[in-house]
């Protein structure tokens, strides 16, 4: 099932490592970019605008990953963040976070002056439909910050709501046609998979290659040796369906005039593309059950009757301990070693903060923010107990389909015919094809 951005933006191919015509033999990159979706390659335009000399391979095709899947809303209002990290980390870190991300807008806003990717500036509201008190929480929490926020009593959503946060000139974009530009003069190398790593080597299906600065961008990180990973996030698969609808009075009840999401992780997005109206939800942990494609289709069948599906589509994203992406050093003891990962759903500003990040430590640089994301910080946090029961609990589960990641146990997920890891949430097809990492390797079956 494809994506609207998958149908309608082709984007160009790149050869492989041996192919690529900056090879080195038995050279040096200063950095070697893994990962070709919208964290490796926002990091890999950074270096080349620095004149860093870099190399970004990816195992299969650019954007293939979650990139192609997103719904692409680009916004400094993760759901309802800032009262967590206020009550976590204190004001100066909720400040940095809020602050990095609307650099990472600002940037996208720059860059979209010229380049033609539907990017359009709207409000973006997460409302509740019963907790006006985690609302005032999350005010409460900006107006500490001395950063601009409003409570709104209605949305233009066909629900009853309790009222919304909102946060002014945010945006949203096609994800795929800004990529297809961004891409044109960057040294990247597809078809490319690392499949191991050494100090300052990484070794894939193309030969070795050797760089004295590694990036992991592959979405979950892939080196299990260090940094805890695995123990440290899961993945959270949710679905998408696009709505549109053929007479014009139904058309217009699609259009929403801005972004919204529930604060409730099990509930809703919306999101307007054109004449369509994008509904994201049925949200669960990969590997487990929820609501998926029937909730939309539910809700779409009761508040826009008229209108038909046109597209549909599913992805997933790794959460954090604490809902904050780990961006910097991939753990105490490495060096050389980089990580972008954990967007928590908010994958477009905070690739573009990775981007920022990385490329300043390369350059021995400070970011004023770049403490926040840090993925070393405490790892102290209820979720990571339930993290460990989930993992221990898959790996006592009797199963003949096992992950080659870790060894937990397979569920057959029958929506989209996989193999699921409910652990770290790779994904495999019935033939035990590779969709999706941590996992590196397709599973004989
Ligand atoms: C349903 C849904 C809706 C979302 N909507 C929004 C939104 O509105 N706004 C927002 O900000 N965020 C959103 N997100 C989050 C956002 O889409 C993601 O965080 C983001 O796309 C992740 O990008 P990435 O580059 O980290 O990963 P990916 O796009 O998955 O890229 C990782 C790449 O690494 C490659 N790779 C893996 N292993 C290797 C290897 N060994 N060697 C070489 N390459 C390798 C893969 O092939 C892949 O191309 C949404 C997420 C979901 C699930």
């Amino acid at each position: 099932m494809e994506s609207i951005w998958q149908k309608t933006q082709k984007l160009p191919s790149f050869g492989s490592f041996s192919s690529n015509k900056s090879k080195k033999a038995n050279q040096k990159y200063d950095v070697l970019i893994v990962g070709g979706g919208l964290a490796g390659i926002l990091c890999a335009y950074k270096m080349q605008q620095a004149g860093i000399d870099y190399l970004l391979v990816e195992a299969d095709e650019i954007c293939g990953g979650m990139t192609m899947n997103t719904t692409a809303k680009i916004t400094s209002q993760h759901r309802l963040i800032y009262g967590d990290i206020l009550e976590r980390y204190g004001v100066e870190r909720a400040r940095m976070y809020y602050d990095a991300n609307e650099h990472a807008l600002d940037d996208y806003a720059r860059l979209c002056e010229s380049i033609e990717c539907d990017f359009e500036r709207k409000d973006s509201y997460v409302y509740s439909v019963d907790h006006p008190k985690k609302l005032l929480r999350e005010l409460e929490a900006l107006e500490k910050m001395g950063r601009p926020a409003a409570f709104v009593n209605d949305v233009s959503l066909p629900i009853e709501t309790v009222g919304a946060v909102k946060f002014e000139l945010q945006a949203q974009f096609h994800p795929l046609k800004f990529v297809e530009r961004l891409v044109q003069n960057l040294n990247i190398a597809e078809h490319t998979k690392v499949k191991e790593f050494g100090v300052h080597t990484a070794v894939t299906n193309h030969g070795t290659i050797f760089a004295d600065n590694i990036i992991i961008a592959t979405h979950f990180p892939i080196i299990n040796k260090h940094g805890m990973y695995f123990l440290k996030m899961y993945q959270n698969r949710s679905y998408v369906i696009a709505l549109q609808a053929t007479n014009h009075q139904e058309r217009e009840a699609l259009q929403i005039n801005g972004m919204y999401v529930d604060e409730n992780d099990k509930g809703m997005s919306f999101r307007n593309y054109q004449d369509m109206l994008l509904l994201g939800g049925g949200a669960h942990r990969t590997g487990k059950s929820g609501g998926k494609w029937q909730e939309l289709e539910n809700f779409a069948a009761e508040h826009y009757p008229k209108a038909e599906v046109a597209y549909r589509w599913a992805a997933q994203d790794c959460i954090t301990l604490d809902g904050i992406p780990y961006i910097g050093a991939y753990a105490k003891n490495t060096t050389g070693l980089y990580v972008a990962t954990g967007f928590n759903k908010w994958g477009m500003t905070s690739a573009m903060v990775a981007a920022e990040i990385l490329t300043n430590k390369i350059l021995k640089k400070h970011t004023p923010y770049e403490e926040v994301f840090d993925p070393s910080r405490s790892m102290m946090h209820p979720q990571l107990v339930c993290n460990a029961l989930e993992a221990t609990c898959n790996l006592l589960t009797p199963s003949t389909k096992r992950c080659p990641h870790m060894g937990c146990a397979l569920k057959w997920n029958k929506e989209e015919n996989s193999w699921d890891c409910a652990c770290h949430g790779s994904r495999f097809t019935e033939a035990g094809k590779l969709i999706n990492n941590p996992a590196c390797d397709d599973k004989d079956m």
